[in-house]
Formats: structure tokens, sequence, C-alpha cells
């Protein structure tokens, strides 16, 4: 028989996958002889067999109650029984924290009977009331789901009526008649009587934090912090122990260092007179930990020995919850506890000096993905607690940003001009003549589009906070205002605020704080550069986001999207008129204007980069986001081009596509204008032979052909590209060696990866379009159906933010292993967006990749996601 329940004695911290976070710490804590409150733990795994039974199953049923009766003998004490009552709290626990779920019920147990005998025999009518009283509303909150504040309003009521300010001032008869009140609302709202029976009460308590699991929330939750559906949450059932029985009791939350700056300082509140919520529920003002020394000094001796005995076995900071009842002082939970990036930061490089980490364990404490926190900036803690977001798009580009908000990049750049400091951008989607608007604004947010969309990547880039794909905001373009689900207006110059980190959008003005870097951030990157073996590059395709990148560390440069480089006004009119031209001598003259710009851009990325690896790569233009949209756009550019206005409508009318993603981009440019790759060889070569000579450094440029799917496509465009680099090199007199590879982002050049190999010296996985084209899934379009996927719990993750190992890494695995024993010399590298997420940075590491490249903001998150890679999976 699988065993489902355990008591605390039968576990220990390793179990947390099984016992859930707080269950396997509750279980530690009783092994090392800590003062704990017994109890038992229902496994994650019985969470499971719950969905696949639809309900606590028999088997299940009786480990429960066989545990029940465990804990009654060890306690003494009977559920139910007005002689001598056990009662008990019940919370979930998760092998992740996940603060705001479904938490907490405690005093379950009571009913009118066990009050009348719990009275008797604790002599203490209040406190028994009171514990009543909270149990009633809990219960009637977490349990049954009823709002709340009905229950909150009707507490108020009546200290109103008693002429009291705290909770602590009311008498038990104040506090009876408090139950009879939430009795009937009870009633009123289920329809029948408040349950009787302890052990009905406790199956709903443990079936409701079983149903918690699959709550609109928690999903959203995992889904933003990267936590797999199939964990399954634990429950954890545990005697009471009463911090609400007068003034030598009390509770409190404490962590051993201080959440915020990292210092080493017992940080923490607790309330005299109180259950656990109170102290988070702001119900009466708690006071400094360390005051605990004058009322309690025993207690509070024994508090801060536990402090360091925890602090010292788990070799981390603590976030511990505890209740001192009638003087004694009992554990209630440890974690290790959340903190700021600084703060990590701060603890993991001070653990290392005091001796308690090595530093491959220190760099395991932080989460590169809270490094963000420090390079972008964050709202105002307290403000943000205040306010209340309108709706919630896709976390694009992290930070925050708050401002008025413009509908056209046009109207960003004239409020700038007339003084507007704090801008946001608010469109259906981008495109590249939006460039400007987004340089200049704070944020930008879209209705439309995924996380690989225009507007999504050209924002990371920048460091510039994005929500993006935010379906249920209305936007109108023409009358320049946005609705929001609840029917609010916003008009052009109201004030709202975007949390790229979590995708929220807030209808108002919310105070920011800019980042601040420390000293400890060096040291700590440094540890992480000692160890990590993959090499982290950046996508960066202008010199200001290369130099950011590279004062971040970044290694080089592993994708520069050259079509990028035309978003400026003067330079999108000679490409357009390079794309729409109908020869190749017109075209050839368009180019030739573009070149100077290509050319002086890339000297610029090859000193930046001061010969570090520059991979660029060639034109790739989803047509669509370049072709002239307007008559005004149309118009200029006929005449520029000799052309008439309605013979350029047309011949941009025969260049859209149906389907521009699988369209006339990538190689299949150079293929039929090989001019292009011409221009584009000569301005690189010139380019890095210029930058040689300057600044004595050496450079092989590396050049890419992007979406190749057969050899021949390669073989095609290389044969341009060798000719035209060979004659330069050979015009300039000088020895120059320069590498041609290319993408692997359609599925049929991973599989045919041995072949591809024959003609290509480096492998760049474009993993958003592989991702696209393995799925099926449009970049552009998926957003708007995949939140579904997450709901019905068919996707856990959005599979363009996070690789796809199974399917897309499969082909990444298998490209690897055709092309290694073809051209054993051939590098590795990443380049979709993949290549700045925590987990396919693992992944990389994995397989073997030389590097991955990601946004210049990225650049230390990836370096600390494969320092903890190689600790955590050695090659
Ligand atoms: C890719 O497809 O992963 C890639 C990096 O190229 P782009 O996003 O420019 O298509
Ligand atoms: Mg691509």
């Amino acid at each position: 028989m699988k065993k489902y329940v355990y008591s605390f004695k039968e576990g220990n911290k390793d179990m947390r996958n099984l016992l859930g976070g707080k269950g396997a710490n509750l279980a530690e804590m009783t092994t090392i002889g800590l003062p704990v409150p017994q109890g038992f733990t229902i496994s994650t795994e019985a969470c499971t067999a719950y969905y696949e039974d639809g309900g606590i199953s028999e088997e299940i049923q009786a480990q429960i109650d066989e545990k029940l009766i465990e804990l009654q003998e060890v306690t003494g004490k009977k559920l139910g029984d007005p002689a001598n009552p056990l009662l008990v709290s019940v919370r979930s626990g998760a092998r992740e924290s996940m603060p705001g779920m479904m938490d907490t019920v405690l005093n379950l147990g009571l009913n009118d009977e066990v009050a009348v005998g719990f009275t008797k025999i604790t002599g203490n009518e209040r406190f028994v009331y009171d514990s009543y009283r909270r149990f009633i509303q809990m219960f009637s909150d977490v349990v049954m789901g009823f709002p709340k504040s009905d229950f909150e309003r009707k507490f108020d009521k009546i200290k109103e009526e008693k002429g009291v300010q705290y909770d602590t001032e009311l008498t038990a008869d104040d506090l009876k008649e408090v139950v009879e009140i939430y009795k009937e609302a009870y009633k009123e709202h289920a329809g029948v009587d408040f349950p009787q029976d302890p052990k009905d009460q406790l199956q709903a308590a443990i079936k409701a934090v079983f149903g918690s699991w699959m709550n609109d929330r928690a999903i959203t939750y995992r889904r933003l912090n990267d936590i797999p559906g199939s964990w399954g949450t634990a429950v954890n059932v545990q005697q009471m122990v009463y911090g609400n029985t007068g003034d030598r009791s009390g509770t409190g939350v404490a962590f051993t260092r201080n959440p915020a700056t990292g210092e080493n300082v017992l940080y923490g509140e607790y309330l005299i007179n109180a259950q656990g919520e109170d102290v988070v529920a702001g119900i009466r003002t708690p006071q400094k930990i360390a005051t605990l020394n004058d009322i309690m000094p025993e207690a509070y001796n024994q508090f801060v020995e536990v402090c360091n005995i925890l602090e010292n076995h788990y070799k981390d900071m603590q976030d511990m919850e505890f209740t001192i009842e009638n003087g004694k002082l009992f554990m209630l939970q440890t974690r290790n506890g959340k903190r700021t990036a600084q703060a990590a930061l701060r603890i993991a490089v001070e653990m290392v000096k005091e001796g308690m980490l090595t530093k491959e364990e220190a760099l395991l404490k932080v989460d590169p993905r809270s490094l963000d926190q420090l390079l972008h900036p964050s709202f105002d803690a307290a403000a943000l607690k205040a306010a209340k977001p309108v709706a919630q798009g896709l976390a694009a580009s992290p930070g925050a940003a708050t401002g008025a908000i413009y509908f056209t990049a046009e109207d960003v750049m004239a409020a700038r001009d007339a003084g507007v400091k704090d801008m946001l951008l608010v469109r259906l989607e981008t495109s590249p003549e939006d460039i400007e608007g987004m340089v200049a604004a704070h944020g930008v947010l879209t209705v439309r589009g995924g996380m690989t969309s225009h507007a999504a990547v050209v924002a990371r880039g920048m460091g510039t906070c994005c929500v993006a794909g935010c379906g249920v905001l209305k936007i109108d373009e023409e009358a320049k205002t946005l609705t929001t689900p609840d029917g609010t207006v916003y008009h052009e110059g109201d004030w709202m605020s975007l949390d790229g980190s979590t995708g929220y959008v807030y209808g108002e003005k919310i105070a920011t704080v800019d980042p601040e870097i420390s000293g400890d951030f060096g040291t700590f990157m440094g540890w992480a550069d000692e160890v990590r073996q993959l090499e982290v590059r950046t996508n960066a395709d202008n010199p200001r986001d290369a130099a950011v990148a590279a004062r971040y560390g970044a290694q080089g440069i592993g994708l520069c999207r050259t079509e990028h480089m035309f978003f400026d006004e003067e330079r999108i009119f000679n490409f357009r008129r390079m794309i729409t031209a109908e020869d190749v001598e017109t075209r050839k003259e368009a180019l030739s204007r573009i070149k100077p710009y290509q050319k002086a851009d890339f000297k610029a990325l090859f000193k930046v980069m001061k010969g570090y690896g520059v991979t660029i790569r060639f034109l790739d233009p989803p047509l669509h986001e370049f072709l002239p949209h307007t008559d005004e756009e149309i118009a200029p550019l006929a005449e520029s081009l000799g052309m008439t206005f309605e013979a350029l409508k047309a011949r941009v009318e025969s260049l859209k596509e149906f389907n521009p993603m699988m369209g006339h981009r990538g190689c299949r440019l150079a293929v039929t204008y090989p001019e292009i790759a011409e221009m584009q060889t000569a301005a690189v070569i010139e380019a890095a032979i210029e930058v040689e000579k300057e600044d004595g450094v050496t450079i092989v440029p590396e050049i890419m052909i992007p979406l190749v799917g057969d050899v021949k496509e390669l073989a095609y465009v290389k044969k341009t590209v060798v000719e035209t680099a060979d004659k330069t090199i050979a015009e300039a007199g000088v020895n120059m060696t320069y590498k041609v590879g290319t993408m692997i982002e359609i599925p049929r050049a991973a599989l045919t990866a041995d072949q591809i190999a024959t003609e290509a010296e480096f492998f760049s996985f474009g993993t958003n379009d592989l991702t696209q084209m393995t799925y099926g899934f449009s970049r552009d379009d998926a957003a708007k159906f995949l939140s579904e996927y997450y709901s019905k719990n068919i996707f856990e993750s959005d599979p363009f933010a996070h690789i796809d190992e199974n399917g897309v890494g499969q082909l990444m695995q298998i490209a690897i292993a055709k092309s290694k024993p073809v051209n054993p010399n051939i590098h590795y590298g990443i380049c979709g967006e993949h290549g700045g997420d925590p987990r396919t940075v693992e992944f990389c590491h994995k397989i073997g990749l030389t590097y991955v490249s990601c946004s210049p903001f990225r650049v230390p998150l990836a370096r600390l996601a494969a320092a903890q890679a190689a600790v955590k999976f050695p090659r």
C-alpha cells in the first residue's frame, strides 16, 4: 500500500517534493529537537491522486484517520472531545512557497459544545470564543470562499457598538455575540448551519486545500514563477498552540537577516495576545522583535538561539513563524526567506565570508531572475501594495514604468518635446517605425503579440519595460482611448503604470525607485564567471545596446539583426526603396545608399566588442513590418524611385504576403537578390578591416545566414559571401579570416544538420522561429490562445519564453548529434529569446552549447544561470 500521510517524526527537509516545503521543514525541526507542535502531512502525491480520483479516496482517508488517532495519542487530546479537545491548524504547503494561494485554517475542531468544555478546562472564556470566531471566519473565507469583507464588516460594527478600537478590548461576552453573528452569516451564505462535526470540518478543509491548487490565482502564479502544475500541494494538519490566551502569549514572524538589505540582524515583528494572521493582516501594529527581550526575555533568548540553529542548519537566511503560549516558545514554520536581489547578493557574499557557504553553494542561493530587479526601476513597495491592477498581459520585458499614455510614437515624441517626462506608449502592436517612440517612452503596452513580438523583443533589447499581448484591453487608436475590462476609459495623457515583470497594468500613477548596484554584485558575478562553462553573448544591433551588454559582461554578440538597423526614418526610407525596387539596377542603387550606414554600424559594434566574436545576421525582414503602410509614406518613395504613385502602390500590394512569417524572408531574400548579400558582406569585411587597423585588435567576423532549411540554400548564398569577402580582403591587401555559419531555426535544418554542417562553421539556434515552426504556432498570434492552454492545463508555460525541451529541444540535440561528427570544430549558440531564460540556459549547458546569447539586460542573469548549471551538472 502506498504511503500518503506522514507524521512530522517521519519526514525530513529533503522530502520537500513529497511533503511540500512547510511539511518537510516542520519534520526537520522536529528531528533536530526544536519545539514544534506535532502533526502530520498529507503528501503532494495525495493531491495528484485527489485530481485523478475526483476526491479523497478511501485509502487516503483511512491513512488520515490513522494519523489523527496517532496525533491524539501523542497529545493526549481528542478531536471533538469537549472534556479535552484537540484543535488543529490546516495549512497548504507546496514544494515552493506560493504566497497568496489558499493558506491557513486555525482552531479547527471548535464547535458549540467543545467551546463550552474548552472554557471549563482553560478557565479562559474570552480566549475560547476569540478562537471560535476566528475559526468560523477563516473557514468561511478559506474553505467556503465566502467574502471575507462581509465578516470583517460585521466585526468592525461590533467593535464600534462596544466603543473599542482593538479586538483585544472585546470581552468574552462580546466575542460570544460575534460567534453567533458569524454563525448566522455563515448560514445565510451556505444555506446550512456551520458544521459542528470536527471530522467534517477537517475533511472540508483538506479538500479545500487540494482544490485551491487549481484556482486561477494559483495557475497564474505558477506560470509567472515557473512552477509545474504537476507538483501538487501538500496539506499540514498540526496541533494548535495558542498565542491568544493573554498577555504572556503572542505570535510573530521573523527573518534571521534583513530581507530588504541583507544586513545580518534579526528582523521581524510580533503581537501579544494574537493569532497568526493578525500579524500580517495589520489589525494592530506589531512590535519590533527586539522588544520581546523586554517583555519575555526567556522566550526571546530561546528564539534567538533557535534562529542561529536554523540558519546554520539550512545554511540560508530563514523566515520563521512562531507562537508563544503562556511564556513557552513554539516554532510553526521555517523556510528560506524571500528577499530582494540586493539582499540576496549581500547575504550570499557575507555567508561565504563567514565560512558558512562555499562559493559554489552561494551561487545557488540567488535566483537569476531576481537580478532583473537590480538593473531596472521597480515600483515603490508601499505604493504598489495600495494599487490594484486593471488588467494583465504578458510580462514581456521587466521593470516598472509609470507615465502618461500616448497612442502613437509621434505623440510620445511630441509630448517629450513639449517637456513631458514620463510617458508610456500604448499600441495595438508596434512596428519598426515606432522605435523612436519606444526609446522615448518609459514603458510599452501592446494589445496584440507574444513574447517574441516586435514590441517584446525590441523593448527587452533596450531594457524598457513592456507588457505585451494584453488582449483584454480595447484600444481605439483613432479616438485615442483605452478601455479596461471594467469599462473605464483612459484618454491620451492619463496616467497608467506597467509592471513588465508580472504583466500587470495599473490605471494610476505609482511611484518607482531606480536600481542600485552594489559592490557585492561584482564580487558575486565574478564567482559566477569562474565556474561557468557556457559563454554569454548578447543580441544587439546598435552600439548603445552593445555597450550596455559589454558593461554587464557580454563576451561578444551572438545576434545582430541587421534589419533592425533600419529603424531610423531616413534609413527606413532607403530600405523601403530597396525592397520595393523592381529591377536590379534600382535595387543596387538603393543598396549603395544603405551600405555606409551598415558599415558604420558594424564598425561601432566591432569597436565595442574589442575582438570578441560578433555574429552579424544577414537581412531577415518579415516584409510586412517594413512595407510602407500609408499613402503619405508611399508618395515620397514613389518619387524617389521615379515611379508613379499608382505603380508603387500596386508593387507594395504585390509584395504583401498571406503568411509573412513563412514568406519571403531570411536567406530566401538573398537567394532572390544576391546583391543584398554582396552589399552586406562588403560592409562587414570593410568594417572589420578598418577597425583592425584603427584599434589594433584581431577581428574574426562571423556572418550568419538566416532561415536555412536546405544545405543548397546555404551553399548558394555562401558562394556570394565568400566571393565578395575574399575580393574585399584581397583588394585591401590584408590577411583576415572570417566565418560563415547559419541559424538553425527551421525543423528541416535541424534534421539535416549533417548536410548543413558541411557548409557552416557555426550554428546558432534561432529558437523563436524553431518554436514557431515546430509547434506551428504563429509567433505573433499565439499569445491570443495560449492563455486558454494554461487555464486548461494543456501548457504550463509559454513555449516562446521557456524552451520546449521535448520537442524543440530534441531538434537541437538532433542537430548537434548529427553535425558534430561531420564538423568537429563547429561551435553552437542559441540566440532566440530563450537564451535569457534560466531554465533554457541550464538546458543549453547540458546539451553542450558553446554560448547563449540574450538581450543586454539579461546578460547577468544568463551568467548566473550558466554558473548554476555548471555547479549542478558539471560537464
Ligand atoms: C529566432 O528565430 O530565434 C531568431 C533569433 O531570429 P528572429 O527572432 O529575428 O526571427
Ligand atoms: Mg528567426
